[in-house]
């Protein structure tokens, strides 16, 4: 891959490869080019930080019953339109509140809660790996101190960064978004960067995913029926969480999804 075009420099984190002068913010609004190095801008700045059950990541089959630190930051390279946490997630750290965390205080922080049923940090809310550098660090003290970690992601980054934070994550919950690249393009992603994250994942720790149903968009039983196919295809038992949308952010002319149509998606994966 190149790393600079002229003047600009190219960040390597994600498949967007946005290409920028100095003093620029890439597109997830947590990245930039300064001084000549594309920099980290949300590294230990904490937008959301609270005590969740583990099942509200969602994993259902990671320690359930247990509690996780959750932490988020600010910024996405994704642009759903039905974003539930768009006030962290489409803003950039002049718009939101942060707290700052080093490593180190959260890592301390986790294992006071251990009391409170903690087993150790999530990253969380917003996209951790647009600033994957705290996910890193952070990680490697939470394992050092025998906790866990996990990552919910949109499993929109380049295989390289992947790689490099593996060894400290435990599980991860994967936004798988749909089944169809027109439908990923609407969201500003991709189907096939996030497949192969999620088999090289799924190789590593344990992996759920979702797929939210937004009604008209990704709701037909036969790309459940795919996308269940090709789930099957990697892991047979690697549990789907199937939600509902609610109407949010920019998306706030679609009614719930039905929980019937939930009820019957759900039902696909099990024929096959
Ligand atoms: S991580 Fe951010 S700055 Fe880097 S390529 Fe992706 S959207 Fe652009």
């Amino acid at each position: 891959m190149k790393q600079r075009e002229g003047n600009r420099i190219i960040c390597p984190v994600c498949p967007h490869h946005c290409s920028l002068a100095e003093g620029q913010y890439g597109r997830c609004r947590a990245r930039k080019n300064e001084n000549g190095t594309i920099i980290s801008t949300s590294y230990g700045k904490l937008t959301a930080l609270m005590l969740d059950p583990i099942e509200k990541k969602p994993l259902r089959r990671f320690h359930p019953g247990s509690q996780i630190l959750s932490v988020g930051s600010f910024g996405c390279n994704l642009s759903c339109p039905f974003c539930q946490n768009y006030e962290i997630s489409m803003c950039s750290e002049s718009e939101t509140g942060c707290r700052h965390m080093s490593p180190e205080e959260l890592a301390d922080l986790a294992e006071q809660c251990k009391m409170y049923g903690n087993i150790g940090v999530a990253f969380t809310y917003n996209e951790p790996l647009i600033g994957y550098e705290y996910v890193r660090d952070t990680a490697r003290l939470v394992h050092a101190r025998g906790m866990k970690n996990v990552l919910v992601t949109n499993g929109t980054a380049e295989l390289s960064v992947l790689d490099e934070i593996l060894p400290y994550i435990d599980a991860m919950n994967i936004d798988l978004k749909g089944f169809s690249e027109g439908y990923y393009k609407k969201l500003g992603g991709d189907l096939d960067t996030v497949k192969h994250f999620i088999e090289r994942a799924a190789g590593s720790c344990h992996v759920e995913l979702t797929t939210l149903i937004v009604p008209g968009e990704n709701d037909s039983e036969e790309e459940m029926e795919q996308e269940a196919q090709w789930i099957a295809s990697i892991n047979p038992d690697m549990p789907l969480h199937v939600t509902r949308f609610f109407p949010r952010y920019k998306m706030t002319d679609k009614a719930a999804t039905d929980v019937e149509k939930i009820y019957r998606l759900k039902a696909v994966p099990k024929n096959i």
